[in-house]
């Protein structure tokens, strides 16, 4: 079977963790703190600070807003469900705009619509590792007097005209093992903002500024020496390893793009796409619909994925939850109904990128 995401370490990772057994220093020290500058680096931040996830991430990004009884965050539907458990932790009103099938992103004139004199957050979510249009959502965010908040958890080094995600607001990043970086769990927060970085650096560890000094009610956020081992030589090669996802996603492209029934996805202008997924779509007029293609693959050993089926409230949970409000958004819905993602990664060889795309033209008939 050709997974749908997969993890492989190298010697590289073996012989950074052994130095960090062997050191003594296994909880936060100086590995998480080299973790940060070179992550700092890549996204093109001043400062980051490394957390135990990426919800947890999103959580204290949330926090140090000060956010009021009745404040808003207004995020897209076409999500991980971590985005909306981050903001109603946070004793937030959740309102939801609905995306663009173009980029999966929230679409920058629905939003506005959305907004009302309560709403204090906005959080786009650079899904499948391509920005948000960050042009239209940044000037939307300073007419209204908005927060931004980037759910940055696909997008590691993902760029809108050549700047960094993760720069244009307080950027939340997952190092989960699926994720285009990993320390099996981990997150990280970016910004430019000097006091910012200094008032997160003391939430993540207990509201404490020196032993025993605490300035504010904290939380044990902390990240451990032993998955900054994990990140670090990752980051090393994290470049090539995009440059190889592009490489894949122009070959499926190439292979898929006179199949019909299918919707591909694009790299749009001004975005610098670091392809965490490959998600197509299925038209609604296709021969077959998304979950029938999904068991073709399988059966032809190709794995795929759906994310995400539905969108984020559409489960009794949140249906139910007082801070959360629901409103349409038919395009995240249709959307959910017919994506598909299917295998990118850089572990993929020249053969198997082959398999994928004779396996989707063969299950769709061509
Ligand atoms: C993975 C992910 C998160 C949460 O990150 P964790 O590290 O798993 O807590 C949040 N948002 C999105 C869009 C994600 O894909």
């Amino acid at each position: 079977m050709i997974a749908i995401s997969s993890v492989v370490f190298g010697e590289d990772v073996e012989r950074e963790v052994l130095d960090t057994l062997r050191s003594g220093i296994v909880a936060q020290g100086p590995k998480v703190k080299r973790f940060e500058e070179q992550f700092a680096e890549l996204v093109g931040a001043d400062h980051a600070i490394a957390v135990n996830n990426g919800t947890t991430a999103l959580g204290a990004a949330l926090e140090i807003q000060d956010l009021k009884p009745g404040d808003e965050v207004l995020t897209s539907p076409f999500t991980f469900v971590a985005t909306l458990n981050a903001i109603l932790d946070a004793g937030a009103i959740v309102r939801f705009a609905d995306i663009s099938a173009d980029d999966f992103n929230i679409d920058p004139a629905d939003a506005a619509s959305r907004i009302t004199d309560r709403t204090s957050v906005l959080m786009p979510v650079h899904l499948y590792g391509q920005s948000a249009d960050m042009a239209a959502l940044g000037d939307l965010a300073q007419q209204h007097g908005l927060a931004i908040v980037e759910d940055a958890a696909q997008a590691h080094g993902a760029t809108f005209d050549g700047r960094g995600v993760g720069t244009f607001g307080l950027g939340c990043f997952s190092f989960y093992a699926t994720k285009n970086l990993t320390t099996a769990e981990g997150g990280m927060i970016t910004t430019d903002d000097a006091s910012v970085a200094d008032r997160l650096r003391v939430l993540r560890n207990q509201g404490m500024r020196a032993r025993y000094q605490y300035e504010v009610v904290g939380h044990n956020y902390r990240m451990t020496d032993l998955q900054a081992s994990l990140g670090l030589p990752q980051l090393a090669g994290y470049r090539a390893q995009v440059e190889q996802r592009r490489r894949n996603a122009d070959m499926i492209t190439t292979g898929l793009k006179d199949v019909t029934g299918l919707t591909l996805p694009a790299e749009l202008e001004r975005r610098g796409h670091v392809w965490h997924q490959y998600t197509i779509l299925v038209d609604e007029d296709a021969s077959i619909d998304r979950d029938e293609l999904g068991s073709r693959l399988a059966d032809a050993g190709v794995g795929s994925g759906i994310y995400y089926p539905k969108t984020a409230y559409d489960y009794d949970c949140y249906r139910q939850h007082p801070n959360v409000v629901i409103e349409d958004t038919p395009v995240a819905t249709s959307v959910s109904q017919r994506c598909l993602s299917i295998p990118v990664h850089a572990n993929l060889t020249v053969d198997e990128v082959d398999t994928v795309v004779s396996a989707v033209r063969s299950a769709m008939g061509q």
